[in-house]
C-alpha cells in the first residue's frame, strides 16, 4: 500500500500498527463513524507476526467473551469474502480430536459451552473425523468436535481487506511512518511523534504486536507481553488437485494442529520446550529497529516432538517433502489472554499480545476496541483481557518471562479446575506464610501471592464420599469440607491478607466515592457498606466494601485479583471529576484476617478487652481495638454468612496476630481454613462473585443486588440514568438465580448451559458443593419466566443433562439470624 503524501498533524484517533490487530480497529472505528483516524505503520502493513502466520480461525476457547468475539470475526470474515479485497476466507469447518479419556471429556464440556454461545459446536465420532480429514489414521482417537463455521484465511489478505475497508470510509493509511515519542499532559496522551512529523491527537491505540511493550513504554505503561518463537512448515502437494477443503485439524494430546493450503497441508505445534525470542531474565525484549517482515532461523531440534507427533495422527506427513518452514516470532502473555483497553494514561488504549490466536481474534478485537473508544466502554466483559488486569510484579522481566513461558509449554494442556500455575513462585507471602506452610497448607496463587487453598492436615477427618465426580474431584481435598463446617458450627480462620484495599482519601473523597458507587457509602465514621461501581450503562465495574475511616478516608475492599483494575477505575473518575483525593493501594501494609462461626465472639474474647457485643459493635461497623496487644481494625463483615470480623492489622504484627488469635480458638473448636471453603461458604449464602456472577455486562437489578442501590442519593451517580431506565421498562428480563442440582456429586464448574423444558436459556456462572446443605449449587442468568423457585431445569455437566431446581436464596440463614447472632 502506497504511503499517503502528508501526514496530518492533527487526528482524532492514531492507530499505531498495521497488523491486523490495528487495521482493524480503524476499520471498525470507521465503521462507526469515526474516520479522522491515522493509521501508522513503521514499515509496510502486515511486516510485523501477520505476514507469516498460519491463518487458522477457530471460534472456540475458554472464555466465553472470547469465543463470542471469535464468532464475530467469522461473520465479518464472510462479509469481507464478499466485499473487494477478499481475505480469501474458507470455511472450511473445524476438527478437535480426543487423544485420551481426558481431553474427550474436554470436548463434551465444551460441546456443552458451544450450546450456551449458540455455536453449533458437534461432537463426532473418531470415524466421522476420519471421514472428513481422511489422511488421519484415527487409531487412538477417543472422539472429536467439529465445529462446520470455522476455517481459515490468508492473514495478510485479512490484513489489506480491513485496512481498505478503513481507507474507503476516511482513515489515513501511513506505513513507513514511526512512532518514536507519545506526548501526555496531565495524565492523557496529547500528541503522537513519529519519524514523517507530529500528530495531535486525544487517542492513541497500540496495536504494535509484539512490539506494544516498546511502544507502550513511550508512555511509561507495562505491557507485559514476550515475543515467543512460532513455528510451523508447508508440505508439498500430498492431496488431489483441486479437492475440497479440508476442514483444519488439532490435536492438543499431541500439540499439533494442521490446516489445507493449495494441495498440501500446513503444520505447527506448540513444543514444550519454547524459546522466547529477545527476551531474557533480565530484559523485557530488544526487538532489531529493522525487524519487519523478517523470520527468524529454522529451528528443528525445538520441532523434533511436533514432527514426530504429527507423523503419528497423519502418517503422509513422514514421506511428504516441505516447501517452507516459518519460524516467526509472536506476542505471548503470561496468561495467554489478549491484552486490550485503555491503561492508567487516559486515551492510551492497548490491543496486543495476541498469543497466536490473532486472526481468528481480530474482527472481534476491532469491534470491542472500537465501542470502547467511541463510548467509553466495550459493551462485554473483558476482564480477562483488560489491560488493567496485570498486577505491578509484571513489571519484572523475568517474572514475566517465566510465566509466559509457562502458558506457552501448557498451551493445549486441559486445565482442571482447582490447578494452580507454578512459574514465579512463591513471590507475595503474606507474614503468617511459614506458619501456613508448617501447619500443611495446600497453596494457590493469585496476583503473585501463596494464598492457603485448603490444609492438607484437614483431610484426614474429612468425608471422601463427598468428592465430586469427574473433573471437578480432581485436585479436590476432603479438608474443604473440614474447613466449610468448622465455619458454620465451631469457628474458622483464614488469611486474606491478599485482598486488594485501596485507601481513597482527600477533601473530595467522600463525594468521589458516592459518585462512583451505587450505594450511599458516606455514612457514619465506621460505618461499612457494601456497594458496587456502575459504568454508565449500569454494568458492573467492581463489587467492594467500602468502610468510612475518617471523614474525609475511605478503605476500599476489592478482590485479590481485582486491586489494580479498581484502582485505575477509581483514579479515572477522580481525574474526570477533578476530585481532590489521593487514592493508594495499601495492600501489603495491612493484614486481613477473617474469623467467621458461631464461636467467633468466645475466641476473639479471649484475646482482646473490647466489648464484642452487638450492642457495642453491629453488623457492618468498624472498630479500632486490640488483640493481644495488636492495634487492630475490627470489620463486623463476612463472606460466609456467619458471625464474625475481619481484622485488618499493620502487616508487622501479623504473625503475633495469626498465632494469638489461633490459640486462643483451640478449646473453642477453631479451624485454620483456606480460599475453598470460602467459596463453597459463600455459594451457598447467594454472596456474588465479581467478573463471573456478576460483570460489566450485568446490572444490580437482575443480579439481585438491587438492595445496594439507592436511587435517590442526592447528586446522583455513574449508572444512576442507566438503572433508572431499566426500572421504567420493568422487572428485568434476566434474573441471577441460585441452582441446585438433583446429584449432589455432579458439580458444575462455570460456563455449562441450562435448559428449562428443554431449551437451553441460560449459563452457569460459578457453582460448586455446599458442605452445609450437602447439595451442588449453581449460579445462572435465567429469563424472568423461567426463573421461579420450583422451577425444572437442567445442567450440561462434561455432556450429561443433570436436573434440577430454581431454589430460593440464600440456602443457608434466608434471614440473616447468623450472621447478626448475639451472645
Ligand atoms: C508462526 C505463526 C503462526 C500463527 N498462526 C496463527 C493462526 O493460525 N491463527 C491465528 O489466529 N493466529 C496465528 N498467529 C498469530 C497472529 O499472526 C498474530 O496474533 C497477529 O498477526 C498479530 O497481529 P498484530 O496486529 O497484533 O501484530 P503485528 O502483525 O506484529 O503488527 C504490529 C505492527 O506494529 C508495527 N510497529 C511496531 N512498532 C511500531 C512503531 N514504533 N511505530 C509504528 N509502527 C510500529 C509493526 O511494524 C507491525 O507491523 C500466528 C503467529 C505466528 C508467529
Amino acid at each position: 500500500m502506497p504511503a499517503e503524501r502528508s501526514l496530518p498533524d492533527a487526528a482524532r484517533v492514531v492507530v499505531i500498527g498495521g497488523g491486523v490487530g490495528g487495521a482493524s480497529v480503524a476499520f471498525h472505528l470507521a465503521e462507526l463513524g469515526r474516520t479522522d483516524v491515522v493509521l501508522v505503520d513503521r514499515s509496510e502493513l502486515t511486516s510485523g507476526s501477520t505476514f507469516h502466520s498460519a491463518g487458522l480461525v477457530g471460534q472456540l476457547r475458554a472464555d466465553p467473551t472470547l469465543t463470542r468475539m471469535n464468532m464475530y470475526s467469522v461473520e465479518l470474515y464472510r462479509r469481507l469474502q464478499q466485499g473487494d479485497t477478499p481475505p480469501g476466507w474458507v470455511e472450511s469447518g473445524g476438527i478437535r480430536l480426543a487423544s485420551s479419556p481426558e481431553r474427550m471429556e474436554e470436548i463434551r464440556r465444551q460441546v456443552g459451552w458451544a450450546t450456551a454461545f449458540g455455536l453449533d459446536l458437534q461432537e463426532i465420532s473418531a470415524a466421522e473425523a476420519h471421514d472428513l480429514f481422511p489422511l488421519m489414521d484415527p487409531a487412538g482417537v477417543v472422539g472429536a468436535a467439529y465445529l462446520p463455521s470455522d476455517g481459515y484465511l490468508d492473514p495478510s489478505q485479512l490484513c489489506y481487506s480491513l485496512a481498505n475497508g478503513a481507507r474507503a470510509k476516511g482513515v489515513h493509511v501511513h506505513p513507513h511512518t514511526r512512532v518514536v515519542g507519545i506526548d501526555t499532559d496531565r495524565g492523557r496522551v496529547t500528541r503522537v511523534r513519529t519519524d514523517r512529523g507530529d500528530i495531535l491527537c486525544e487517542v492513541v491505540v497500540n496495536c504494535g504486536g509484539m512490539f506494544a511493550a516498546e511502544i507502550a513504554r513511550l508512555v511509561d505503561v507495562r505491557v507485559p507481553l514476550v515475543p515467543m518463537s512460532h513455528q510451523y512448515v508447508v508440505t508439498e502437494p500430498l492431496l488431489p488437485p483441486g479437492s475440497a477443503p479440508l476442514p483444519t485439524l488439532r490435536d492438543p494430546d499431541l500439540l499439533v494442529y494442521w490446516r489445507q493450503e493449495v494441495d498440501g497441508l500446513v503444520m505447527g505445534g506448540y513444543e514444550r520446550d519454547p524459546a522466547p525470542w529477545t527476551a531474557d531474565l533480565r530484559r523485557y525484549d530488544a526487538i532489531p529497529a529493522d525487524f519487519n517482515g523478517r523470520l527468524l532461523p529454522e529451528d528443528w531440534d525445538r520441532f523434533e516432538e511436533i514432527t514426530a507427533n504429527s507423523q503419528v495422527r497423519v502418517p503422509a506427513m513422514a514421506d511428504v517433502g516441505l516447501r517452507k518452514v516459518i519460524n516467526g516470532p509472536e506476542a505471548f502473555t503470561p496468561d495467554n489472554e489478549f491484552v486490550l483497553g485503555e491503561t492508567e494514561v487516559d486515551g492510551f488504549f492497548v490491543a496486543a499480545g495476541f498469543c497466536a490466536h490473532g486472526i481468528a481474534g481480530a474482527g472481534g478485537i476491532g469491534k470491542v476496541m472500537a465501542e470502547w473508544i467511541v463510548s467509553g466502554d466495550p459493551g462485554l466483559d473483558l476482564w480477562h483481557m483488560d489491560a488493567r488486569r496485570f498486577g505491578r510484579q509484571y513489571s519484572s522481566p523475568s517474572y514475566t518471562l517465566k510465566r509466559t513461558i509457562e502458558t506457552y509449554e501448557t498451551y493445549y494442556d486441559i486445565v482442571y479446575p482447582g490447578h494452580e500455575r507454578e512459574a514465579g513462585r512463591p513471590l507475595r507471602t503474606a507474614p503468617a506464610y511459614e506458619w501456613h506452610r508448617q501447619h500443611g497448607a495446600s497453596f494457590g496463587e493469585k496476583g503473585g501471592w501463596e494464598r492457603v487453598n485448603h490444609y492438607e492436615v484437614n483431610a484426614t477427618a474429612g468425608d471422601e464420599a463427598e468428592r465430586p465426580i469427574g473433573w471437578a474431584g480432581r485436585l479436590w481435598s476432603p479438608g474443604v469440607g473440614v474447613e466449610h463446617r468448622a465455619t458454620r458450627e465451631t469457628a474458622a480462620l483464614f488469611d486474606e491478607s491478599s485482598f486488594a484495599k485501596l485507601l481513597v482519601s482527600g477533601p473530595d473523597a467522600a463525594d468521589l466515592l458516592q459518585w462512583v458507587c451505587d450505594n450511599d457509602v458516606a455514612r457514619g465514621v465506621g460505618d461499612v457498606t457494601y456497594t458496587q461501581a456502575l459504568n454508565q450503562r449500569g454494568g458492573i465495574e467492581s463489587d467492594v466494601t467500602v468502610t468510612r475511616l475518617e471523614a474525609d478516608a475511605f478503605l476500599v475492599v476489592t478482590g485479590t485479583a481485582f486491586g489494580s483494575h479498581d484502582l485505575s477505575w477509581l483514579r479515572r473518575q477522580a481525574r474526570r471529576r477533578s476530585a481532590v483525593v489521593r487514592v493508594e493501594d495499601v495492600t501489603s501494609s495491612l493484614v486481613t484476617y477473617a474469623l467467621w462461626g458461631p464461636h467467633a465472639r468466645r475466641v476473639l474474647r479471649e484475646v482482646t478487652g473490647a466489648d464484642l457485643s452487638n450492642d457495642a459493635q453491629s453488623f457492618m461497623t468498624a472498630r479500632d481495638i486490640s488483640v493481644d496487644d495488636v492495634p487492630v481494625r475490627a470489620l463486623r463483615v463476612t463472606f460466609a454468612g456467619e458471625l464474625g470480623w475481619e481484622l485488618y492489622a499493620p502487616s508487622e504484627y501479623g504473625v503475633r496476630l495469626w498465632t494469638a488469635v489461633w490459640e486462643a480458638g483451640q478449646e473453642h473448636g477453631l479451624v485454620a481454613g483456606g480460599y475453598r471453603a470460602i467459596e463453597s461458604l459463600r455459594l451457598e449464602k447467594g454472596y456474588r462473585v465479581w467478573s463471573t456472577d456478576i460483570t460489566p455486562e450485568t446490572d444490580p437489578w437482575s443480579a439481585g443486588l438491587g438492595f445496594c442501590v439507592r436511587l435517590d442519593k442526592p447528586g446522583g451517580f455513574e449508572g444512576a440514568d442507566a438503572l433508572r431506565a431499566m426500572k421504567e421498562q420493568g422487572p428485568p428480563a434476566q434474573r441471577l438465580r441460585c441452582l441446585t442440582l438433583d446429584e449432589p456429586r455432579a458439580v458444575a464448574l462455570g460456563g455449562e448451559p441450562v435448559r428449562v423444558d428443554g431449551e437451553v436459556l441460560g449459563r452457569v456462572t460459578s457453582g460448586g458443593y455446599g458442605y452445609t446443605v450437602r447439595r451442588s449449587i449453581a449460579f445462572g442468568y435465567l429469563p424472568a419466566e423461567a426463573s421461579r423457585p420450583g422451577t425444572r431445569i437442567e445442567v450440561n455437566v462434561f455432556g450429561d443433562w443433570v436436573p434440577g431446581e430454581v431454589t430460593t436464596q440464600p440456602l443457608v440463614d434466608p434471614k440473616g439470624e447468623r450472621v447478626h447472632a448475639d451472645g
